[in-house]
């Protein structure tokens, strides 16, 4: 723990600490599609260390009911009314690894699909927020922090200030943390004032109006006691037009509340040391285990089995925002005249899709583009590779960089969101970094600095200690709860 927050803490007892529910459409390892998922299910196990009771509710998915429905514990159920809608909701109790989870159970809103996209989603999570305020009075746990997380429950601290007035703990606090401003649940209004029967004073520019729709997200900017994201530069960036997709107004009108916190990844299970998930293990003083991995990789996805040619991976969603528009730029120039190989393990827009394809077969033995989600050949994709790519249009924290650096492949970053707070660019005068990045998003300015770092991979001193750098950087997720409870702590 660090010295300043022992401070901090040293001057409060225990039962002075902050009661915090968080509040998600996912939380692993019950639900998950994202980033979020892994920081919800993490952050209250971190939190706890440090004395903070830090619960989660979260919705009753099906693929939560499949697994761990011997587990749970009803405690109560009660009817929310949704419009002209009234549906019923359980509250179910669930204790994970020591942590509760409160459970949001309903059979007509939560069933195989996480998000169900389009308005059937905007009703999905009305729902969910609304449940979660109608329960609040019955958990046995009185949380003086909610902290909501991105657009899906981002209109809990509205409801609260409005509609439930004088039914809650008026000095109960809201943390609104945007895991990505890209998201922001719009709607008509009148749809949402039929789900919600939000009061059309509401519907200005000055509270949830944007662009014609009504904005969750933005109603939990302006709601909210404290906003934070997940990178201080992606903090930053969402002041400017180029990446608050609308909400840079309210972000700088609330400036003074708004900060960054960069997530952690989970250091057990991203561990090339113990990782079961490798053919070989190693760590940073001993490599050797990294090449069986690269020799193993390389076999197994039908790349010429070389241990002196570089290898660059990505493992990503394959959309815009990973910056796929710049591989698909200079992947013939790069693969054309550079001794390279290039590994893809990743799925998204059929476009992007298509195009790493067709550059298989154009460079086959060098490159492969392996279209689908396996968590098992992320791990050997992490650990084979020399060189992580990820050249972000956007990237508000990022988690795959960090995975790489563990494992030792050097990261080639856009500067930009966590990715900038994470990598530190190389300096060949100074022999500092921890890898590679690039300023501007264009595709030469990347392939640029990719072939700097096929420079360095020549130079085994240079190539040692940037590895070893890497490796050691500290992305675990204590440090991370540590900034939280801090906020946390100030908000109250
Ligand atoms: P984002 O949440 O924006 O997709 P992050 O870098 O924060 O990006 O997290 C992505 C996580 O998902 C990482 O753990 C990465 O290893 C994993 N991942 C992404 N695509 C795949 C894939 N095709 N197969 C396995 N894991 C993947």
């Amino acid at each position: 723990m660090k010295r300043e927050f022992r401070e901090m803490l040293s001057g409060r007892g225990r039962r002075d600490l902050p009661g915090v529910l968080l509040a998600s459409a996912e939380c692993a390892p019950l639900s998950k599609t994202g980033g979020l998922a892994d920081v919800v299910g993490t952050l209250p196990k971190s939190l706890k260390k440090l004395g903070i009771d830090a619960r989660v509710i979260t919705p009753y998915h099906r693929c939560i009911k499949d697994r761990y429905s011997g587990q749970t514990e009803h405690m109560f159920h009660f009817n929310v009314h949704l419009g002209w809608r009234t549906q019923y909701a359980g509250i179910e109790k669930l204790v994970l690894d020591g942590v509760t989870v409160y459970l949001v159970d309903s059979e007509y809103y939560f069933g195989d699909r996480i998000y169900r996209g389009g308005l059937a989603e905007g009703e999905q999570y009305a729902f969910f927020c609304r449940a979660v305020l109608e329960a609040l009075p019955g958990l046995d746990f009185e949380p003086e922090v909610v902290h909501c997380n991105d657009w899906h429950t981002a209109m809990l601290p509205m409801l609260a200030r409005t509609q439930y007035q004088g039914r809650m703990q008026e000095s109960r606090r809201y943390l609104l943390t945007i895991h990505n401003i890209a998201f922001q649940g719009k709607f008509g209004f009148d749809y949402v004032q039929d789900l919600l029967g939000v009061d059309s004073r509401y519907y200005t520019p000055e509270f949830m109006e944007l662009n014609g729709c009504a904005d969750f997200l933005k109603a939990g900017c302006v709601f909210a006691d404290r906003i934070n994201t997940v990178s201080p530069s992606y903090a930053e960036e969402i002041m400017t037009p180029y990446y608050a997709e609308g909400l840079e107004g309210i972000l700088n009108a609330r400036r003074a509340q708004v900060s960054g916190i960069i997530n952690g990844i989970d250091k057990t299970l991203f561990n090339p040391h113990t990782d079961p998930l490798l053919p070989a293990r190693y760590d940073r003083g001993h490599l050797r285990g990294k090449a069986v991995c690269k020799s193993e990789l390389q076999e197994r996805m039908g790349l010429e089995v070389r241990a002196d040619v570089p290898l660059i991976a990505m493992v990503t969603r394959m959309t815009e925002q990973k910056g796929f528009d710049l591989v698909a730029r200079v992947i013939d120039d790069l693969m054309g005249n550079d001794d390279v190989q290039f590994m893809l393990l990743g799925s998204g827009d059929e476009r992007f899709e298509n195009i790493m394809r067709a550059a298989e077969g154009r460079y086959r033995g060098r490159l492969c583009a392996y279209i689908g989600y396996s968590e098992p050949l992320s791990h050997l994709v992490y650990a084979a590779s020399d060189f992580f790519l990820m050249p972000s249009r956007f990237e508000p924290c990022g988690l795959s960089q960090m995975i790489a650096m563990r494992y030792g492949s050097l990261p080639i970053v856009r500067e930009t969101g966590g990715l900038r707070d994470t990598v530190a660019p190389y300096n060949k005068y100074t022999g500092e970094g921890n890898g590679f990045s690039f300023a501007n998003f264009d595709a030469y300015e990347m392939l640029g600095v990719i072939r700097s770092a096929l420079g360095c991979y020549g130079d085994r001193e240079i190539m040692r200690g940037l590895i070893s750098r890497a490796m050691q950087a500290d992305y675990g997720f204590d440090g991370s709860a540590e900034e939280y409870a801090k906020l946390y702590i100030w908000m109250l």
